[in-house]
C-alpha cells in the first residue's frame, strides 16, 4: 500500500479561506487515490475559524484539528502538527489559500526520491519592497551561512518524510530553517517550482519585524550546527588570540615601567591591555562553561554527535 499523506495546516484567524482550501485540498486529494489525513493546527483565532473547523470535522474524519490555548506561532503550530501527523509522508502549507494544493501532487512525485521536498515559489505574488526584496537577501544570506542553498526558504508549502520531522525540535521562527537542520541529519533535499496566489481574505500576520527575528534564529541555527557539540572551539580561539595580545602588551608596559622608569598609569595600552585580558579569559570560561551544558544537554538526552545511516553485520 502507498505511504499516508499527513498534511499540516497552521491557521491563525483565517475564517474566509479555510471553506476554500479545504475543497482544493480534498479534490487534489481524492484525485491522487492515497491515504491522507489533513491536520489543521488552529493557533488561538479570535475570529470563526475554531467553529468553522469543528464543522469540517463532522463531516470529514480525515480532518483533525489540534486547537492551541493562545497564539503561539506559526512554528509552534507546524511542530504541533509534526507531533500528530500519521503519515509517512508530511506535508505543510499556509492556511490562506497562497500556497495552491494542486502543487500537491508534483511534491509528493519528487519526495519519492528525496527527504525534503522545499516549495519555490517563483513567480511570488507579494508586495516588492516589503516582501519580495528583504526575501531575496534572506534566502541569500541563509543559504550562505547554512551551506544549503534553497531560492525560496520562506515558502509553507513543502514536503518531508516522516524521519526527518521527527528528530527535528523546533524553537522561534525556525520551521523556515528546516530544510537547513535536515541537511545536517543527512537528509537529501530538492526544489520544487510552486504557484503561488495573492492574499484573498484577511490579513498576513507578519510585518517588517520578522526580518530581525528570522536573522536572529538564523545566528542560531549556525551556531547550533557549527558548535553545539564543542562550544570551547567556538569561543575558545578568540579568548586565546586576545588574552595573548593583552598579556603580551602587559609584558611590554611592565618592562618600560621596570626597566626604563617611565610611568604607565595614564597610558590608554594599559586600559586595552587590562580589556584584553579580561575578555580573553572570559570567552575561554565561556567555552568552558558551554562544554559542560554541552555535555548535560547530550547525555541526558541520550543525544550523540554522529547519526548512522546503518549497521551492517550486527
Ligand atoms: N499563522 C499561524 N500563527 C501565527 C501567524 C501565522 O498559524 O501566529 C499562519 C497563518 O494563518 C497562515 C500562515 O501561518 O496560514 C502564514 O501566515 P501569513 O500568510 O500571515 O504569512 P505571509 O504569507 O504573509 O508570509
Ligand atoms: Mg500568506
Amino acid at each position: 500500500m502507498e505511504e499516508k499523506v499527513s498534511i499540516v495546516i497552521p491557521v491563525y484567524n483565517e475564517e474566509e479561506s479555510i471553506p476554500h482550501l479545504y475543497k482544493a485540498i480534498n479534490d487534489v486529494m481524492v484525485d491522487t487515490g492515497r491515504d491522507y489525513e489533513i491536520i489543521f493546527v488552529d493557533d488561538g483565532s479570535r475570529d470563526g475559524t475554531s467553529s468553522i473547523l469543528a464543522d469540517l470535522q463532522r463531516k470529514d474524519n480525515k480532518i483533525v484539528i489540534i486547537e492551541f490555548r493562545r497564539n503561539f506561532g506559526q512554528t509552534a503550530a507546524i511542530a504541533a502538527g509534526f507531533d500528530y501527523a500519521e503519515g509517512d509522508v508530511i506535508i505543510t502549507m499556509d492556511a490562506d489559500l497562497q500556497n495552491d494544493p494542486c502543487d500537491i501532487p508534483r511534491l509528493l512525485e519528487a519526495i519519492k526520491e528525496h527527504d525534503v521536498v522545499s516549495g519555490w515559489r517563483k513567480n511570488r505574488k507579494d508586495k516588492f519592497f516589503s516582501r519580495r526584496f528583504p526575501s531575496v537577501i534572506a534566502n541569500w544570506l541563509i543559504s550562505k551561512v547554512t551551506g544549503v542553498y534553497l531560492h525560496d526558504y520562506g515558502c509553507t508549502l513543502k514536503a518531508y518524510r516522516k524521519e526527518v520531522v521527527k528528530n527535528i525540535r523546533l524553537y522561534g521562527e525556525m520551521h523556515r530553517f528546516i530544510p537547513a537542520i535536515a541537511d545536517w541529519v543527512g537528509a537529501s533535499i530538492t526544489e520544487v517550482e510552486t504557484t503561488h496566489h495573492p492574499r484573498r481574505f484577511g490579513k498576513s500576520k507578519y510585518g517588517i519585524s520578522r526580518i530581525v527575528r528570522v536573522l536572529l534564529d538564523l545566528i542560531t541555527v549556525k551556531f547550533l550546527q557549527s558548535f553545539s557539540t564543542r562550544p570551547i572551539q567556538a569561543f575558545g580561539p578568540a579568548g586565546l588570540v586576545l588574552g595573548v595580545i593583552g598579556f603580551l602588551i602587559a609584558i611590554y608596559l611592565s618592562y618600560e615601567k621596570i626597566a626604563l622608569g617611565l610611568s604607565i598609569g595614564g597610558r590608554p595600552l594599559l586600559l586595552l591591555a587590562v580589556l584584553l585580558i579580561i575578555l580573553g579569559v572570559q570567552l575561554v570560561v565561556m567555552g568552558l562553561l558551554g562544554e559542560m551544558l554541552a555535555r548535560i544537554y547530550h547525555e541526558s538526552q541520550g543525544k550523540t554527535i554522529y547519526i548512522v545511516k546503518r549497521v551492517l553485520g550486527r
